[in-house]
């Protein structure tokens, strides 16, 4: 593996595990299946087994993204970018090497779509993997400097996360930020490990001449357990909410469109979740 093969993605984006994403240039292709069974080839075909299993699974999986790719791009081409999205996603999921050209198009995917955000993080994989020399190099410029407006406008909106999606007020702490919950360290036990001992009760010292002796956990009273020190054994904690982690608004999967008429007030916006949970 080289330096490039090694780099993931970053892992900003939605619904995609980074450690899925790899870029390669390399093209695998299948070795031939190994015929005879010869005693002498036992120990390398051991050694080569694992590097077999990964061509035999890489090989025919190649085959199928270079379609994916296609039929994304036909997609593209006729305007139908939520398939484009929903093929392309196939193609970083699907854990083999993605072709070179594939973060460019995806990325001007992600644009039209108004993912801003996610389009320029391919955009950016797409220039560091391919430099000068990239099939789409000049597009990918041009498409960066289109990415300037409605990025800046993200940054700059309190209504939506950095990735452009609405923020909406959490429903648990209906925006209070913090709350009376149950309590999160001692996981409503209202105790806890004592750290000094480990939980065992007696503490380990080694004296001048390098042999160990065993003391009483003056801490914990040799009992091991701890009165939980956040909510002091009430089980109850007053602190940032686990839901929304304090800041009072938990992301939606609508992106923000930067006013503040979204269409529905606070109260109804409750209401309809209420119905839907109903339901
Ligand atoms: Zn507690
Ligand atoms: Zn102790
Ligand atoms: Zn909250
Ligand atoms: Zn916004």
């Amino acid at each position: 593996m080289n330096q490039k093969q090694k780099r993931r993605l970053h892992p900003q984006f939605k619904g995609i595990p980074s450690e899925h994403i790899a870029f390669s240039k390399k093209k695998y292709q299948m070795k031939q299946p190994i015929q005879g069974f010869r005693p002498k080839m036992l120990l390398l075909m051991l050694s080569f087994f694992s590097v077999q299993l990964l061509y035999a699974q890489a090989g025919p999986n190649l085959g199928t993204t270079a379609r994916t790719m296609n039929q994304a791009i036909q997609a593209m081409e006729e305007g139908k970018f939520e398939t484009a999205n929903g093929l392309f996603r196939q193609i970083v999921q699907s854990n083999v090497p993605i072709p070179p050209e594939m973060p460019f198009f995806f990325a001007k995917t992600l644009y039209e779509l108004g993912q801003y955000s996610n389009s320029e993080n391919f955009l950016q994989k797409y220039l560091d993997l391919n430099g000068f020399s990239g099939e789409h190099y000049q597009q990918a410029k041009a498409l960066q400097e289109k990415l300037k407006i409605p990025l800046s406008q993200i940054k700059e909106c309190s209504l939506c996360d950095r990735l452009g999606y609405r923020l909406h007020t959490c429903e648990t702490c209906l925006g209070e930020r913090v709350i009376e919950q149950d309590c999160g360290l001692c996981k409503l036990t209202g105790i806890v490990g004592c750290s000094r001992c480990a939980g065992k009760g007696v503490v380990t010292k080694k004296n001048v001449f390098n042999i160990v002796e065993y003391y009483d956990c003056e801490r914990c009273e040799t009992t091991g357990r701890l009165t939980c020190p956040r909510c002091e054994g009430t089980k109850v904690e007053h602190g940032d909410c686990n839901t929304c982690k304090g800041t009072g608004q938990i992301t939606s999967s609508n992106l923000c469109d930067h006013t503040k008429n979204d269409g529905l007030t606070y109260s109804q916006s409750i209401r309809t979740s209420f119905r839907i949970i109903g339901h």
